[in-house]
This record gives C-alpha cells, structure tokens and sequence, in this order.
C-alpha cells in the first residue's frame, strides 16, 4: 500500500487520511481476510491453520520453563483480542501439588528451570482439561539435561488428545527445528520465538470472531434519494465543486442528518437583521469555496450571545480575514444556532464522518474522532460498501477514543446508536446518490440525547461532469 491517494486529496479530512493502504485494509477485513505482515508471519499463519485445533473463545494460558520469554509472549497478547485465562483454583492446586514450590501456579504458569517431560505432560493435561483456558502456549528452552524431543512428543500428544489449540514455542539448537518434524510424529506447530506464537494466536482468533460473527443487516431509511439526486445533478452541469450551505443543507436533510438552524447572509448584509431567527447563542462563520479550513483564517466564532456581539464578531471576522489574505474569497457570512455549547453541563463529542473515493475500491467511509485535530490524531477506521448495522458497531468501537464516547471523567455516553445510524444513512446517501467525489461532516457534535446531535461543519464535493 501506499498513501499517495493522501496527497491529491489532501482538500477533505477523510481524502487526506484515506489512501490506498486504509482501503485495502478495510476490504479485507470486512470479508475475513487475515492479513499478516511479512511472508513468515504467513507461514507462521498456515501453521498455525493446519496444525492445531480452531480456539473456541480468547483466554489464553501460557506454561514455561524460563520467565523471561513466558513474560514478552504476555506482553505481546496485551491488547491484541487475546485475555490470559484465569485458570480456575482446582487446577492450580493440582498444579502446585505437581511442581517444586518456587515455581508460580499462575498464568504465566512458570514450571523453572527443573520442568522435564513429565511437568510438561501432567501440568498441560490440567490446563488443557480447564474450562477457563481456549488456547495454550508451551514456551521451552532445553536446559542441557532435558531432552527436546521428548518435550515436544509429550506436548503433542496432550494437545492431540484434547481438542483445544496449541501453539509451542521451541528455543533451542539449531538441529531441533530440523529434526522435530522427522522424529516426532505430527508434532503440534512450534516456534522459535514467543512473539511468533502469540501472532498467530491472535490471527486464530480474529478467525473465529469472524467465523462466528453474525452477517448483519444493511438498514434502509426512509429518504428523499431523487431530491438529492437533483441537487447534486445541478452542480455537476454547473462543472462540480463544492456544494453552497443552502444546497448541502437540502442534501443532508433528504437523508434524515441532522443539521442547524442557519442563514447565509451576503457580504454586504446585515448580519444581526438577517439572523433575526435564530435564537443565541450563535456562531459566526465564513463562506467561500476556497476557503477549506475556515478556523485557520479566523472565520469561526462561537459563543456569541447578542445582537452587539453578533455585530462587533462580523467586524472582528473581516479584519482576521483581510489579515489572512483571503478577504477576496468570501462570499458571504453563515449564521448558525449553537449546538451543546461546552459549558451548557452536558457530555459533547466531536466526531467526523466521511467518504472519499479510492480508484480501485470505490466509495470510503471514514469515522473517527473529529474537531480540528483529526489529521494529528488520525483515529479514524474506514469501511467499503455496502455496510450492514454490525459494521457500524464495529467501526464505532474500532477507534481508540470509543471510551471518550462512552463517557470519561464523569461524563456522560453520548448517544452511540444514533452515531451508528448516522454511518449507516450515510452509507445509504453515498450508495444511493451518484455523483459525490468526496465529502466530510466534521464536526458532528454528539451528545447523550439525540436530539442535540447535529452536524455543524459539511462540506461535499460534487464530481466535474464527465467527458
Ligand atoms: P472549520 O472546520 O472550517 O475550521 P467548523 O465549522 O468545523 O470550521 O468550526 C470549527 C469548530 O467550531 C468546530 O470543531 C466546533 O468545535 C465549533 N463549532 C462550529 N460550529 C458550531 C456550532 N454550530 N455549534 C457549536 N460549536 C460549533
Ligand atoms: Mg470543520
């Protein structure tokens, strides 16, 4: 993959972060492809396939003879869909009525350095027997007395005998890896390095999630998709570009997205007159096609509360845009009711939802985290269509700050289900209407009660006609 797709587009959030690299990513996930990261990681992966039994859930029990790497394949399962099984307290009495008593009965369970065929043999028969443990990590590393070979027969045949996944780690001479599949009939798959099994652990069990995901269902909403078809047709015979406030407004509402309560008002018009609709506090915003990133300019401002403020902000806001040179592009002056402001007690999210178009894989929806840092952030996830409702959860769930969704710090959740539905109507908007190139809604502000879930910030690209 590359990210060159992020350079041409770089005008939209979701342009710039997409690339070729997210789309792939995002097809082959969603139709159950493992992807791996080197062509031994692959080999590892069909090992892994062919050689033990498919794991039944994620907890994973890891036994050793030496600490340190017991410790590094723990690590390495952190945070990567795998849980260390809780062992249950029968089996680490019986393993402790087995081992010497400077060895740990928890997981990592750690046998020292005095563990021979026999250890490995009864203690993997307890832990293969308890219901806590789907998948098990047998780490040796031959001390001079302790004959490889014979390790690994026994591991093999416990694991063979109990149905559950076994993934051995081997570090040891050279010959063994040679030898292993000559001498040792069917041997379980073996590894050199803990690192290597936890992969593919972790691979086994993003399959089974998949295996045993449900298809989901792709929603239909109720939409005025022919109405939207004819404000995007208008701006494509006009030569494409983006769509004014009052034509991305009509568009958004076809589909049921929430937006503000807003009025245009002309350069030389009168801001507090024009706006006499709107109830404060308000936000003052630039129009201009050119002008992408209107915060930069000095061409938003919030909180604004009174007729008199409303006025000195239009003053404020043409010296900040004369300042910035870019006076010249203005074509007029949005007045916007404010959503949620920050201090009004409630919890607020600022999210972004967005499509771009990659030349291969067609339309690219994004989510993530949105406001004026998304590019910095980049905690986003990206899907291909079409998309059912679990998708949406997943996304929804796939970026790192899903917690700030679901409240921090006191905090309440914002509304998730109705984050999830927006991705889904806008799923149905981007299938169903043709003739977007690429468009961001960014922010979306969310809040725990749908009702003030409203994007404030969309900006859509319409495709030049063709030909
Ligand atoms: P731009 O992205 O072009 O800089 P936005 O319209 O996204 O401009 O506004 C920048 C920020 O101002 C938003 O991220 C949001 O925090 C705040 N904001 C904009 N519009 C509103 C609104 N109607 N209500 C509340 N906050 C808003
Ligand atoms: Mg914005």
């Amino acid at each position: 993959g590359t990210s060159a797709a992020g350079a041409r587009a770089a005008s939209s959030h979701t342009g710039s972060l997409a690339g070729r690299e997210a789309a792939a990513d995002a097809l082959l996930r969603q139709c159950g492809v493992l992807r791996v990261g080197s062509i031994e990681e692959m080999i590892h992966v069909l090992q892994g396939l062919t050689g033990t039994a498919m794991p039944r859930g994620n907890r994973l029990c890891i036994l050793t003879n030496a600490g340190g790497p017991a410790i590094m394949a723990a690590d390495a399962a952190d945070g990567h869909g795998l849980t260390m099984a809780a062992i249950s307290e029968e089996t680490k009495r019986r393993i402790r009525a087995i081992l010497p008593p400077e060895a740990s009965a928890e997981n990592p369970i750690d046998m020292i350095a005095s563990a021979g065929p026999d250890h490995y043999e009864s203690v993997m028969k307890l832990v293969v027997a308890d219901d806590n443990v789907d998948m098990v990590i047998p780490i040796f590393v031959p001390p001079l007395i302790v004959e490889p070979l014979e390790v690994m027969r026994r591991i093999t045949s416990v694991a063979r005998a109990s149905g559950k996944t076994v993934l051995s780690v081997l570090m040891a001479e050279e010959s063994y890896y040679q030898r292993i599949p000559r001498e040792v009939p069917d041997p379980v798959p073996f590894f050199r390095y803990p690192e290597d099994a936890v992969k593919v652990a972790e691979q086994l069990n993003r399959y089974r999630l998949w295996r045993e995901r449900p298809a989901g269902t792709i929603p239909v909403f109720k939409a005025d998709t022919k109405k939207a078809q004819t404000v995007v047709d208008a701006k494509r015979r006009a030569g494409g570009g983006y769509l004014g406030p009052a034509e991305t407004l009509a568009l958004l509402d076809a589909f049921g997205l929430p937006t503000v309560g807003q009025v245009v008002v002309p350069v030389d018009g009168d801001v507090v007159s024009a706006s006499a609709g709107i109830e404060f506090p308000v936000v003052l915003k630039v129009v201009g096609e050119k002008i992408v990133h209107k915060s930069d300019v000095g061409g938003v401002i919030v909180g604004i509360n009174s007729s008199a403020a409303l006025r000195s902000a239009r003053s404020a806001m043409e010296t900040s845009l004369k300042k910035a040179g870019v006076f010249g592009d203005v074509s007029g002056f949005l007045v916007q009711e404010m959503v949620a402001p920050p201090d009004g007690g409630d919890s607020r999210q600022e999210i972004i939802l967005g499509m771009a178009h990659d030349p291969k894989f067609g339309p690219l929806l994004m989510f993530g985290m949105g406001g004026r840092y998304v590019e910095i952030l980049r905690d986003v996830v990206f899907r291909v269509l079409p998309m059912t409702d679990l998708d949406a959860k997943e996304m929804v769930r796939g970026i790192r700050s899903y917690p700030l969704l679901e409240g921090v710090r006191g905090e309440a959740r914002v509304d998730i289900e109705f984050v999830e539905e927006l991705i889904l109507r806008l799923a149905q908007l981007v299938h169903d209407v043709d003739g977007i190139q690429e468009l961001d809604f960014n922010p979306v502000i969310v809040t725990p009660a749908r009702a003030r879930c409203r994007i404030v910030d969309a900006r859509v690209r319409v495709a030049a006609p063709q030909g």
